[in-house]
């Protein structure tokens, strides 16, 4: 899923994402809910017409956003109350109330509400965050019960499908009973919050292997916030279905294209005089159209084209990489593909999480 928080990919036209071959997108209900507003939301009938998206919706919570980004942040017992980044005024999260937001921005995914323990936080917190995650999934339940025996659907056409998102940090015995207290809700798909978050990756590959296996494999496994390609490799072999990130379109406004050969900074001198396209084999339109030394000349000089070339190849990357992913599995050649891209794509190397590499104790 190509990141379009605020209803907007960074740098790109959406409406040419069908022709690169996405379906779903992500938006965040944080951002949507202070700009536009669900007035205006509920006005165009949901995000999709208001945007005029071709593809499916899938909408984060606004919890992890709220902790993240508000200045303050309370974490109740019947929701997260936060101050808007934006301008100062108070809002409360509550289970219910995000569902509605999602429902008014005409979801085809929700995402239920969780609590969020940060980063290197004692395991009590942690623990704590899983009960209260469960005991929002279980409100979660009533009023999507609610809402359905009331005949009240999502916005213009949006399924709403409800997700629940596995919390319980870097403990595997939190992991564990995070799974069993939502299995038993049975939604329509699982996802995992809470890893890609600055642990090392030994730990990532670790988590994910586990999340994903405690998960059932025959419903959508969707694991948040991964997008370097060394841990989509992990997640997928993992079990992992579902992914979205801002790595490959916030790294590309940086100057760094994902090909085939591995990420490669386009300010790099060495492109200075290259005049074939930047990744040899990528049938995109850039590569199609200009050189590499085309594309470091437009970084050089800071053109606003520079960050759009640059995040449509790289779209245009990840759908293909998924893509021989998706094909490797059917045709049962998944570890060939792996060991060919971890090639070019060392677990070693490539940035990722918000803090780089920092000691965890577990
Ligand atoms: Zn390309």
């Amino acid at each position: 899923m190509p990141v379009g928080t605020q209803g907007a990919i960074k740098a790109f036209d959406h409406s040419f994402l069908e022709s690169i071959g996405y379906q779903l997108i992500l938006a965040n209900t944080y951002y949507l809910v202070q700009r536009p507003g669900l007035d205006i939301l509920r006005e165009r009938d949901g995000l999709k017409k208001f945007m005029n998206l071709d593809a499916a919706l899938l909408t984060d919570s606004g919890g992890f956003q709220a902790y993240s980004l508000s200045p303050l942040v309370k974490f109740r017992e019947d929701g997260i109350q936060f101050r808007s980044h934006f301008d100062g005024s108070l809002y409360l999260f509550t289970p219910e109330s995000v569902l509605e937001a999602q429902r008014i921005i005409g979801s085809d995914i929700r995402m239920l509400l969780d609590e969020v323990a940060p980063f290197g936080a004692d395991k009590k917190k942690f623990k704590e965050a899983v009960k209260r995650t469960g005991i929002w999934a279980r409100q979660s339940i009533q009023a999507l019960m609610k809402e359905k025996a009331e005949n009240r659907l999502p916005l213009h056409n949006g399924l709403g499908l409800a997700f629940a998102i596995m919390q319980g940090g870097f403990f595997p015995d939190l992991r564990q009973e995070a799974a069993r207290e939502l299995l038993e809700l049975d939604f329509p798909g699982y996802a995992v919050g809470g890893l890609s978050v600055g642990e090392n990756r030994a730990i990532f590959m670790d988590m994910a292997y586990l999340s994903g296996a405690l998960l059932p494999d025959h419903k959508p496994r969707y694991i948040m916030g991964v997008g370097a390609v060394q841990d989509l490799i992990t997640a997928m072999d993992a079990g992992f279905d579902m992914f979205d990130c801002v790595l490959p379109t916030r790294n590309a406004r940086n100057g760094s294209f994902l090909t085939s050969l591995g990420e490669q900074n386009i300010r790099n001198a060495r492109f200075k005089n290259f005049h074939e396209p930047i990744d040899p084999i990528c049938s995109c339109r850039i590569c199609h159209t200009y050189s590499a030394s085309y594309l470091h000349h437009l970084f050089r000089s800071r053109e606003i084209l520079a960050p759009m070339v640059a995040t449509e190849h790289n779209l245009f990357f990840m759908q293909n990489f998924v893509k021989e992913a998706r094909q490797s599995i059917w045709d049962n050649s998944f570890p060939s593909f792996q060991s060919k891209w971890l090639q070019y794509y060392p677990l070693a190397k490539g940035k990722r999480g918000i803090k780089n590499e920092p000691i965890v104790q577990i």
